[in-house]
């Protein structure tokens, strides 16, 4: 999966996720990267997540929605996104994936699991060019 959020000047959050599913996939599953909260998920006064994963799991706990509503009780973006993986990851221990996140102050943070680390884009005013950050996995 493809995972964006974007932030525009007039504070506009949007988000949205592309992918071509799992392997293996029946034909006519629809996974979670269309379903809001499953793949992607914003709000344009907290901000956005998105997701990438077994979305068959990932549809049951709706990860990006779960990330943004922490963000709105004041919750970082990376605190946010582990709190999400981790939701997951009691109930499914051998889960891969993660989760971005970026809030409407340009914070922004990632956490994974399953895999060594997850590395994911960002530009804004604090990083002109495009940058690859890598966050470890929990
Ligand atoms: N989330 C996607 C799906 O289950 C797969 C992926 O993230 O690679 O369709």
């Amino acid at each position: 999966t493809i995972g964006m959020i974007a932030i525009d000047m007039q504070g506009n959050v949007a988000g949205g996720t592309s992918t071509n599913g799992l392997n293996h996939k029946v034909p006519g599953r629809v996974g979670d990267s269309p379903i809001a909260g499953a793949g992607s998920y914003v709000d344009n006064e907290v901000g956005g997540a998105a997701g990438t994963g077994d979305g068959d799991i990932m549809m049951r706990f709706l990860p990006s929605f779960y990330a943004v509503m922490l963000m709105k009780t004041g919750v970082s973006p990376s605190v946010a996104t582990a709190e999400a993986m981790k939701s997951i990851i009691k109930y499914y221990p051998d889960f891969v994936g993660a989760v971005l996140a970026v809030n409407i102050r340009g914070e922004h943070g990632a956490a994974c699991h399953g895999i060594a680390q997850f590395p994911y884009s960002i530009i804004s005013p604090d990083y002109p060019q495009v940058t690859v950050l890598n966050v470890p996995c929990i």
